[in-house]
């Protein structure tokens, strides 16, 4: 006969059999030290999906429009952030130009790309198929979406550069700060519990199918 799983307290690592939470808005508690392991609300899934969506079309935005724009003595000049990392790479800095391909656009897209992945079918009541390989990409990927940092480094430079020549702040910069709001709104809701527990209620009929 199989062990029951355990889970452990993230604050005093006590190991505990974990319960389905099923009233809405229901907590559970550590008993040893009263650190919140992990939440149920009814309604969490939807606020999951809005949030990536909104998130995915922010991202989109971010990408398709200036960043910032330079008047410098009559002439204007606007990049987008694409076209930053394409000046970057020619400039000869591969290395940095990868980075922030990386961190401000590849990963939040795989990581937003994920958690709809997830998450459509079991709002629909699915299982999503490889949801564990899935899930395993959205947790990797996730420390490397830095849009904040991103943020913060084009909010210092413009700054310096204020002396130098007129700087219009474009679109794409206010997207990038409502990215960040909306990542961190979604960080805060979305647990692996929430997930496994609409898995384990979904319906199996996809997963059953051959991958
Ligand atoms: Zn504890």
């Amino acid at each position: 006969m199989p062990a029951a799983p355990l889970t452990a307290c993230h604050e005093c690592d006590l190991l505990l059999q974990p319960v389905v939470l099923t009233l809405p808005r229901s907590r559970a508690h550590c008993p040893r030290c009263g650190a919140r392991l992990y939440s149920f609300h009814r309604d969490r899934l939807e606020k999951i999906l809005a949030l990536t969506l909104a998130a995915l079309v922010l991202l989109l935005t971010a990408n398709l429009y200036p960043i910032v724009g330079l008047n410098i003595q009559g002439n204007y000049t606007e990049t987008t952030v694409i076209g930053a990392v394409h000046h970057l790479w020619q400039d000869g800095r591969e290395a940095l130009g990868g980075l922030v391909l990386l961190t401000t656009v590849l990963m939040p897209a795989i990581e937003l790309g994920a958690v709809l992945w997830l998450v459509l079918p079991l709002w629909l009541g699915r299982r999503s198929p490889a949801f564990a390989p899935v899930f395993r990409a959205f947790r990797l990927a996730h420390p490397w979406a830095m849009v904040e940092v991103f943020i913060l480094g084009v909010l210092v430079s413009l700054v310096k550069l204020a002396h130098l020549a007129d700087v219009l702040p474009g679109p794409a910069i206010w997207c990038f700060g409502g990215l960040m709001l909306l990542l961190a709104a979604l960080a805060g809701l979305l647990d692996g519990h929430t997930l496994w527990q609409a898995w384990d209620e979904a319906h199996p009929d996809d997963e059953a199918k051959p991958a």
